[in-house]
Formats: C-alpha cells, structure tokens, sequence
C-alpha cells in the first residue's frame, strides 16, 4: 500500500481481520514454518514443550512464532564449559583452514538466502530489502576475514631494545571463549558477524541473541556448521539478558555487545569487575548535514534511505537532518515527495519499501516520542501515526518539524522511523548542532565530495558517509566502524576487528654478547655511563625508534 493512499482512520489490520488478509497470513505462516523447518527444526517447539520459553507473535504473519526454550544461568556455564572445551583443538588449527570454513559459509549463506530471508522478516516484521542487508553484511564480513585473517594473525617482528642484539616477535594468541550478546534489530548478521573474527581468530563463541530474534541466530549457526564448524564452538543461549547476562560475562574471557548505551553501561561495569576486555556497539542520534552545492534530489531520496531503512531501528540511521537555509524548502518538498511514494506493508515480497516495527512495546515508544513532540508544539510533515489498517506493529514514516530541546525526540535516540528537520544558517551552525548531544555514532554529509569530506572532519562521530547516508562507512569491512561517546567503546570491522579478540603476546630473545644489565666485570656507574653515551647516539641515528 502507497502512503499517499493510506487513511489511517480505517479499522484494524486486513492481514489480521480480513477474509484475503487471513488467507495472505496463512501463507505467510506456512513459508514461516517450511524455512524453520529447513533450518532450524530442532531449535523449534510449536506446541507448549518449550518450557520456560516466551510466547511471540509475528510480526509479520501475526501469528505465533515457535517457542524457543529459555536456557538458565547454569545450561549457560556448561555451554561455556563445551565451548571451552572445543577451543583448545580450534586454536591449534591452522588460519588458512579457518578462513576455508568461512568461505563455504559465505557461499551457503548464499545458497539459503530465501529462507534465512523468511526467518529474519518472521520475527522482525522488517522489509524483505532490508532482510537482504543482513545477508549481505553477513557474505561481506566472511568473505573480508576469510582474507585478511590468516596475515593479520602470523607472528609479527618488531623493532628489539637493541638492534641485533634484542629479536623481538609478537604472537596473536585467541582470548579464549568470547561471549557475544546481540539485539533484535538486525537478529542474523549481528548474531553471526562479530563471531566471525572472533572465531577467525582462534576462540569459540557463546552468543546470548535477544529474546525477541533467536530462531534468526539458531538458523545463521545451522548453516555455519553446514560450512564445516564444530557445533560446540559456537553456543547460543537464548534468555533474558538481565538473568544471563552476568553469567556470560562470568564465564568469558572477552565480550562484545550491541544494544543500547544504558545496557552497555551495565556490562562494561561487569567486565571491570572481573578485568577482561569488551567492546560494545551502543546508540545514536545521528544527524545529515545538508549544504547549498549538494544535489538536493540525490540527498532527499538518501536521506529516505537513511532515516526509514528498516523502519528506523538501526542504529546507524539519521533521526535528525540540518539543511542549510537557501534550499530548505526545496530540499524539504523532495524528502516528502520521495517518503510519500513508500510503501509500507508487513509481507515477504521484494516490493515493499518499509517493513512494520518488532513489536507493540516498541511502537509504543516510538509513538509516545512523536506524541510528547507534537503536544508540546512539533508540526508532522509527513506520518505521525500508526498504521493499524496496514498491520498492528506498522508505522507512519514521519518527518517533523518544530522539534525544541524541551521535547523528547530532540536529543534521545527514538529508534523508529522518525526524523525532525531543522534548517540552519552556516556550516559552523550545522557542526555545531550535530555535535551537540551525548552520542557520536554515525554522521552524514551531502555536499561536494572535497568539502564534505573537509566537514567531516570536525563531526563527532566513529562513521562519517559523504554524499551516503550510512552504508558507505558500514559496508567498507577494511576500516573500524564503532562510536564515540555514549555510542561505543571500541570497534567492530577492519583489522582492528579482528585483532581485539586476541591477546598479543611479546616474546624477546636477548642475545648473551649484549646484555641488557650489567655485564660482569664492569661497575654499575661505568655500566650508566656507556648506556647514557648509547642514548645520545641513537637519539641522532633516524632509523633508531
Ligand atoms: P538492549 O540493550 O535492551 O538489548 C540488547 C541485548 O542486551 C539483548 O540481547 C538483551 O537481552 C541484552 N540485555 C538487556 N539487558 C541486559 C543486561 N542487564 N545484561 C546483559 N544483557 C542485557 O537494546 P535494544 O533496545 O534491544 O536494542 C536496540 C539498541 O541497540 C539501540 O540503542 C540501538 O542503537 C543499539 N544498536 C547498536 C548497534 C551498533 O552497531 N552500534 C547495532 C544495533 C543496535
């Protein structure tokens, strides 16, 4: 269904009331239930042996979803312990055989595409084009670190205290068990793609996916093993984070987190306590600067992309556009010409442009940010409501305008599909707003390639797309992506990705001809003195680091 068409007035949801929309829903179910049944069939319960499992609707087919046991804090620490296990022959194996297994997941990853699509939009609700982001992350990730690792991961020589004296190498030993906790917003590639360098790197994973996604995480393991990898070196753990969240970071020697800032607080504070490492991708509140000499037709259809891709709950998409005075209008009356022709739907076909929200709590949420935004004087441009007569979780791609620091949606990341537009004066203005909140995730800039590159340059942000809105930084897999700020601690991607799931281990072997201390038969004043003459030479000598 077009937005331009849609009246929100109508009663609820055809997918769930009508006679077409029931028929439309069966079918959706029975693809739903043929993909788990292909992949997934052992992770599944669809009558009530899922003791202790959460009941879930999709939002999709809005229908049940199959009941996914809960694992407890105790089935946790004996999949660590299995994981633990297994790593020690994992260790031993060669990168290059590593790198083997990955690149016959990157082609069967490929080869199950429809139904791992089917299983993403199941419990996601979202659109099958951004379903097929996930796939593409995930291909693009194995495919970079089947490369790249076994270099990266070699013993390296450095530079030893003394020139030929000191031989120094550096090992990149594997941590050991990695524990992963993952959101629901992209449920198969965030459940799969930080284990990848982590396994590449020689450890195992134990993965906690969140409770609204885990079939998305039991199928993208399915077709790992089909590649070849040991079942026990990759455990998942479905449950509530709150209860096994302590227990995996007990039981690991490094974690990676996405979700949001508050929880990433949370676990950094655990991992202190307990001195190990972790990197966590966290929230944003990310804006687009629009300048004069940009290509207003081009930023407006981005800025469609950047701001409704997944329906807004992606945590690099802008929530806030800065577009510079002399073409606000313009660019404005393009930006809701391009959001009015979406298509917003809850089905499994390629032709829908935005999917529907994870669930009811979220779409409340998102609503009551638009709602505090328009009782305290917001205007909506476009949207501003829920789409019940589209499907229960479906929501209106809203544009507003009017936002003051006093409402809600100024400053706080809303996670939906929800941008507020302000126009500026100068660059300076648009930099400084930009920077202006606790967040540093992602940025975007549309404007000549040199000059936005230049402004970038002063934007707080781990990612910065020039002329692109998010996936230009995303999809190029050599180089760090995280946030600065309340939005991450380390990062994910490059060799950097790749390299924090390891323990650098600094091996030097001295020879006996150069002491490194005082050589026998020399006084410890004569020993300074030669010493101090040493430094002052290889101060003047360029080569000497
Ligand atoms: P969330 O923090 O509530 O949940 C994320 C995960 O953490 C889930 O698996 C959840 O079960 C678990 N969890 C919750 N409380 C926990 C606790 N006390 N201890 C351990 N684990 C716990 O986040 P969410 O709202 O579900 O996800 C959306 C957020 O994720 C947004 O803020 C979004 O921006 C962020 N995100 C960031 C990135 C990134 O790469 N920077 C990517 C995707 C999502």
């Amino acid at each position: 269904m077009s937005l331009g068409t849609t009246d929100t007035t109508q009663p609820p949801s055809e997918i769930s009331q009508g006679k077409s929309g029931q028929n439309r829903a069966s079918l959706i179910h029975m693809r739903i239930k043929r993909a788990l049944d292909v992949l997934v069939p052992e992770a599944v319960h669809w009558d009530d042996t899922g003791a202790g499992a959460d009941a879930r609707i999709s939002p999709i087919s809005v229908r049940p979803l199959p009941k996914v046991p809960n694992a407890s804090p105790k089935d946790l620490s004996k999949a660590s312990e299995r994981a633990r296990r297994a790593q020690k022959t994992w260790a031993a194996t060669h990168p290059l055989a590593r790198a083997r297994i990955l690149l016959r997941f990157h082609d069967a990853v490929l080869r199950n595409r429809d139904y791992l699509l089917d299983i993403i939009q199941a419990e996601s609700g979202k659109a099958r084009v951004h379903a097929f982001e996930e796939i593409s992350d995930v291909v693009l990730t194995a495919r970079y670190y089947a490369r790249v690792s076994a270099r990266a991961l070699a013993p390296k020589a450095r530079r030893g205290a003394i020139p030929l004296a000191t031989r120094v190498e550096v090992n990149r030993n594997p941590k050991g068990v990695v524990g992963i906790i993952s959101p629901w917003n992209y449920p198969l590639t965030l459940a799969v793609s930080d284990a990848i360098p982590a396994l590449m790197a020689g450890n195992a994973v134990v993965l906690k996916p969140d409770s609204l996604t885990p079939l998305s995480a039991f199928a993208i393991k399915d077709v790992l093993v089909q590649a070849g990898l040991d079942p026990e070196l990759f455990q998942i753990v479905p449950g509530p984070g709150r209860e096994l969240g302590p227990a995996l970071i007990e039981t690991s020697d490094y974690v990676m987190f996405t979700g949001s800032s508050a929880t990433g607080a949370t676990i950094a504070q655990q991992c202190a306590a307990r001195l190990i490492d972790f990197s966590a991708e966290l929230g944003g509140k990310n804006p687009m600067i629009v300048l004069p000499d940009a290509d207003i037709d081009a930023a407006a259809r981005g800025a469609t992309i950047a701001c409704f891709s997944n329906a807004g709950q992606l945590c690099v998409s802008i929530e806030r556009i800065y577009v510079h005075r002399h073409i606000y209008d313009q660019f404005v009356a393009r930006f809701l010409a391009h959001t009015r022709d979406m298509r917003v739907e809850a089905s499994l076909d390629w032709d829908t442009d935005m999917g529907v929200l994870v669930s009811p709590e979220h779409l409340d949420k998102v609503h009551a940010h638009v709602r505090d935004a328009l009782g305290k004087g917001a205007r909506a441009l476009a949207g501003g409501t829920p789409l019940p007569d589209i499907a229960p979780n479906a929501y209106a791609p809203t544009i507003l305008e009017n936002v003051t620091p006093d409402m809600d949606v100024y400053a706080q990341e809303t996670f939906g599909p929800v941008v507020a537009l302000y126009p500026v004066d100068s660059e300076a203005q648009a930099i400084g707003l930009a920077n202006s909140t606790q967040y540093g995730l992602n940025a975007s800039v549309w404007s000549t390639p040199a000059r936005g590159r230049e402004l970038a340059r002063h934007l707080r942000a781990g990612t910065v797309n020039v002329n692109e809105g998010y996936a230009a930084t995303w999809a190029s897999m050599d180089a760090p992506m995280g946030g600065m700020g309340i939005s991450g601690v380390g990062r994910r991607h490059g060799i950097e990705g790749l390299l924090k799931y390891t323990e650098a281990q600094t091996i030097a072997t001295q020879s006996s001809l150069v002491p490194l201390s005082t050589p026998p038969g020399m006084g410890a004043q004569q020993w300074a003195q030669f010493m101090a003459d040493f430094f002052t030479v290889a101060r003047h000598i360029p080569f000497m680091k």
